[in-house]
């Protein structure tokens, strides 16, 4: 019988960051994974922006969110000897006087200071791309590597001997008061960090994890990249390789989590429309995120199964939200520190 701490159901971003945190805790876990190419973690941008939206809005719990964000993919990168955590400011394009002198009320706002610049550079971007109506900067934004995250943290689990590759298999979880065993693995408690797939979970999959199609393309594009990832409705973001992420769609309604014509038009119409110079699509790819109702995460243990947790619903959001909650997920399995309600799954949950 192999022994661990803890089982960790799920290998993306939400499971990795949970693993990093109970092992420097000094706990052992076992991750169990199926190396799905589709999975959310795999396809991200992996962009932390933190103003957003129609109405350049602070991200939700941004201030806090960022600090943690910024010294976890530096604690990993260290760790890992992999570069993950790019500084890179967000170049906004504005179309319109409205929408100008909505940003400039936003950059005269103290709690916005720290984040937005009234007249960034366009650089290379005025080269390359249309040029909009104006630009507003973003600061304090960053690019993370995160199918890089998570390959090299699988890498350093296989070497522990703490990864196996298959798909979990439900039926064969047993659970007593003070345990769980799965097959030939015995643990204190099982968490469950399947992303989208979390929906088919018999003990959570009454959460209302409803999921959403995104869809980006791979490019190449001549002449010197850009600094800055640009927000021109679709983002433009520059990759470390030297090639171009360009996303993406975002769709409540699907079939499945392959990649469509239609997405690929839209993306592409987008990029002839933007793009002055000759660019090469490389790659169409497709998956789900894990949205959630209220747009928050999904943290807790089982209210009838103790052993049985959860850490999921990190939406459109997994790098940012990613650190601050992994960390209070295992300060909820190390120390049973309260999980604050908004993110509880039992939220959900009207018996509890
Ligand atoms: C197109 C697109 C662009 C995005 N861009 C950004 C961005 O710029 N910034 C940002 O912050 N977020 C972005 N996101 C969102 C981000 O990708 C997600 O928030 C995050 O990756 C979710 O991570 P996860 O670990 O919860 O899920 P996943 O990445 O899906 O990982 C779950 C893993 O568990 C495995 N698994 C599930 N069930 C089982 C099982 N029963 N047995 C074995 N293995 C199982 C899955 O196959 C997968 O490997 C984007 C998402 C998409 C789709």
């Amino acid at each position: 019988m192999n022994k661990t701490d803890f089982i960790i159901v799920g290998q993306g971003i939400a499971g990795t960051l949970l693993a990093h945190f109970l092992q420097k805790a000094g706990r052992s876990v076992l991750v169990i994974d199926d190396g799905y190419e589709r999975a959310s973690s795999k396809v991200a941008a992996g962009i932390i922006n933190p103003v957003t939206g129609r109405h350049y809005v602070k991200s939700w719990m941004i201030d806090e969110l960022l600090p943690a964000a910024r010294s976890t993919y530096r604690e990993l990168e260290s760790e890992l000897g992999v570069p993950l955590y790019r500084e890179m400011n967000v170049l906004r394009a504005l179309f319109s006087h409205g929408e100008e002198n909505d940003w400039l009320a936003r950059c005269a706002d103290p709690a916005y200071q720290p984040y937005l610049t009234a007249n960034p550079e366009p650089g290379i971007y005025s080269a390359v791309t249309e040029p909009a109506f104006r630009y507003g900067g973003i600061r304090e934004s960053a690019q993370v590597n995160v199918p890089l995250l998570v390959r090299a943290y699988r890498q350093k689990l296989e070497l522990e001997g703490a990864l196996i590759q298959e798909v979990f298999d439900y039926a064969a979880l047993e659970w007593f008061e003070d345990g769980v065993r799965y097959k030939a693995i015995e643990a204190g408690k099982i968490l469950f960090c399947e992303g989208a797939k979390g929906a088919q979970n018999p003990w959570f999959g009454h959460l209302p994890l409803q999921g959403n199609k995104g869809e980006v393309l791979h490019i190449q594009m001549a002449g010197q990249a850009p600094g800055q990832i640009l927000k021109h409705r679709i983002f433009i973001v520059p990759l470390p390789a030297g090639d171009y992420w360009i996303g993406s769609t975002s769709d409540n309604r699907f079939e499945d989590d392959l990649p469509t014509a239609k997405g690929r038009d839209y993306l592409e119409n987008h990029l002839r429309n933007l793009v002055t110079v000759p660019f090469e699509i490389r790659e169409h790819r497709a998956a789900l995120r894990p949205t959630v109702k209220d747009r928050r995460p999904l943290l807790g243990m089982h209210p009838e199964y103790p052993q049985l947790g959860i850490f999921n619903g990190l939406g459109t959001k997994g790098t940012s939200l990613g650190p601050y909650w992994a960390q209070a997920m295992a300060d909820l399995l190390i120390q049973g520190r309260p999980i604050p309600v908004q993110v509880d799954h039992c939220r959900f949950n009207p018996d509890v």
